[in-house]
């Protein structure tokens, strides 16, 4: 039994902060929104009067925020966590945010630190399927792994701080981009007469093949579980993809990559997003493709 404190109790980090309960752990939470709190006391976990307060006394200490300025004030601003955490605690940043961030972030907490997003969804959070790419030193990620497989199923440790981050912009770049062209491929299968089902028969079976097909295939029915077959509720929603796309975006500029198709991806799900569709599924985006 390890003391765990959590801050941000969204539609992420409440889950995975319950599956922590579950798992028979002491988990003081936080959010600044009560009733959040009160679903996971709900189950278990015990009530903190603010980020600091879930970081205090704490062996390993969590957070799940919406992005950069939030990570860094949370860590490093008045009354922060890292300042309250114990001099021997692992701080572990589960938020999907900018690599320049986490590396501040890490530099400044003056305790060992990791930046380990997430990816699979909420559905992931629930059922404690998550995959976590992590950044950090060696002996920080061997410590919090244990704790992070009760959360997920794999927890990939890419490098050093940062290392996470850069795994998950471009993980969510490649992703982008092939839902992108699934999406055009079986808009032009419609247009050429032939099925959906043959389509997918076919690329899940050939070099087309990918996650975006056989896993969260656009088109309803061939993949019973995907968004396509539920009006694209998410899943995940297009707002959360632009964000990723941005960030992905922003290590290129900083970088000098040359990233012409997570450009073009961006555009896309920009225009996507501005058209009213943040709160769809992200593979939603083949209906603007049909015209
Ligand atoms: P969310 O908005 O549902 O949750 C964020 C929570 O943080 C909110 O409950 C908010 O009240 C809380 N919060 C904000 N400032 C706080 C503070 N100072 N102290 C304590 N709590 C604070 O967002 P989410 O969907 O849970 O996403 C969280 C992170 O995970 C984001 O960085 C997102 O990009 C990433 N992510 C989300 C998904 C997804 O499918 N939702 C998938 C992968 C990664």
């Amino acid at each position: 039994m390890a003391r765990i404190g959590f801050a941000g109790l969204g539609n992420m980090g409440g889950p995975m902060a319950r599956n922590l309960v579950k798992a028979g752990h002491q988990v003081a939470v936080f959010d600044i929104v009560p009733d959040l709190v009160a679903r996971c006391v709900a189950v278990g976990a015990l009530a903190a009067g603010s980020a600091a307060d879930a970081a205090r006394d704490a062996d390993l200490v969590v957070t799940m925020l919406p992005a950069g300025q939030h990570v860094r004030d949370a860590w490093l601003g008045v009354g922060g966590m890292a300042a309250a955490s114990r001099p021997d605690a692992v701080l572990v940043d589960c938020s999907t945010i900018d690599v320049a961030t986490a590396r501040e972030v890490a530099a400044g907490c003056g305790r060992a630190f990791l930046d380990a997003p997430v990816s699979g969804g909420v559905m992931g959070a629930e059922n404690a399927t998550l995959t976590f790419m992590v950044g950090g030193p060696d002996a920080a990620f061997a410590a919090a792994e244990p704790i992070l497989k009760q959360m997920g199923r794999a927890a990939i440790h890419c490098g050093g701080a940062g290392a996470g981050q850069a795994a998950k912009a471009c993980n969510n770049m490649i992703l982008a981009a092939t839902m992108i062209a699934t999406c055009e491929a079986f808009v032009l299968a419609e247009k050429l007469g032939l099925t959906h089902q043959a389509l997918f028969d076919v690329v899940s079976k050939s070099s087309g093949q990918s996650w975006s097909v056989t896993t969260y295939c656009p088109v309803p029915g061939p993949v019973p579980a995907s968004p396509a077959n539920r009006d694209y509720a998410p899943g995940f929603s297009a707002a959360l993809m632009l964000k990723d796309l941005g960030l992905a975006a922003e290590a290129a500029a900083q970088t000098g990559a040359e990233t012409p198709m997570g450009a073009k991806a961006l555009e896309l799900y920009r225009a996507f997003v501005d058209a009213g569709n943040g709160g769809k599924d992200f593979s939603g985006i083949i209906r603007t493709l049909r015209t």
